[in-house]
């Protein structure tokens, strides 16, 4: 009798494990920038770290996860459609990033609008099915002036677009610099500060924005990760993922996500220098945002004096 009750109790107590995980955080992988971002390390040509990205998402058997587009890249290094082909073929889908990347705050809407529409006909080029109307801000410039922010959103929504939030950032894009840098030198021990230090970032900032989840919302709304398709995201991305996994997360795609309640409230401040969406709902609701990691500095030092760094070889 004993025995079959510590049994039920054990079976109770494993349904319980499983709720639990059931409800732990959610996280969304979104990568900007395709089909290039940043410099590269010697050796390394550009294509390499989206094929990299690509395999650890299948590896990873991570749900599809959506690209941001520059089609001015395209226009430079036409060869470049193969990596946007490649990222389709793989069962990822692509969103527009803008055509050349251009800073809201510093230029009209108009201008900006006719900007994403440049990108339209490469978007519809590479991905002939499925839905490429997902936006994302470029710089997380939203809009410096109400009204700006205003008519660029209010044509992105007549047009059919969404925008593609961002409630989880560590500035990953950061990393890629330094790391290009450090690999010119042969410098591990410093290649290993940056690999401790990328991680870090991540774990820091997904607790900071999730303390702010729990001040907004009373819990944990599902989490839109900023991603670039950098070398060194590339060559972190399987750890990245795993560490989100032993922090209990779950991986959902973006239209998941986007459904929540919370992404269906405009928060309708001005986001001069940029702003990600729970920052932006914070400034609406006069909420103090948690302190976020910032490994710029320290960063922008790391390997800083060969001459050679930051040389793009497309
Ligand atoms: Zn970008």
């Amino acid at each position: 009798m004993h025995l079959r009750r510590l049994g039920l109790a054990w079976l109770f107590f494993v349904a319980m494990a499983a709720a639990a995980h059931a409800q732990g955080p959610q996280v969304v992988f979104t990568f900007d920038d395709l089909p290039a971002h940043g410099p590269l390390p010697p050796g390394m040509t550009r294509p390499m770290p989206v094929k990299s990205i690509l395999a650890t998402l299948k590896a990873e058997k991570m749900p599809p996860v959506y690209g941001f587009a520059n089609g001015y890249r395209v226009a430079q290094y036409p060869y470049q459609i193969e990596i946007l082909d490649a990222w389709r073929a793989a069962g990822e889908p692509i969103g527009s990033h803008t055509w050349s990347h251009p800073e809201l705050d510093l230029m009209t809407a108009q201008g900006y609008i006719d900007d994403i529409k440049q990108n339209e006909p490469l978007l519809k080029r590479v991905h002939p099915v499925g839905d490429w109307h997902w936006f994302r801000y470029p710089f997380l410039e939203e809009g410096n002036t109400l009204a700006k922010r205003d008519a660029v959103r209010s044509w992105l929504f007549r047009n059919g677009y969404h925008v593609a939030e961002i409630s989880l950032d560590f500035q990953d894009y950061n990393w890629n610099d330094a790391y290009a840098r450090c690999a010119l030198k042969h410098d591990e021990r410093a290649i290993k500060d940056l690999h401790d230090t990328y991680l870090q970032a991540a774990s820091e900032a997904s607790k900071a924005f999730r303390q702010l989840s729990h001040t907004l919302y009373g819990r944990d709304i599902p989490y839109i990760l900023l991603m670039h398709v950098g070398a060194f995201d590339a060559k972190m991305l399987p750890e990245l993922i795993q560490q989100f996994r032993s922090e209990g997360y779950s991986f959902i795609k973006l239209e998941q996500a986007e459904a929540d309640d919370a992404y269906q409230f405009d928060p309708h401040v001005t986001t001069k220098g940029g702003s990600t969406f729970m920052e932006q709902v914070a400034a609406a609701r006069k909420v103090t945002v948690p302190e976020l990691p910032d490994f710029t500095d320290e960063l922008n030092k790391a390997c800083r004096e060969s001459k050679e760094s930051g040389k793009v070889k497309e």
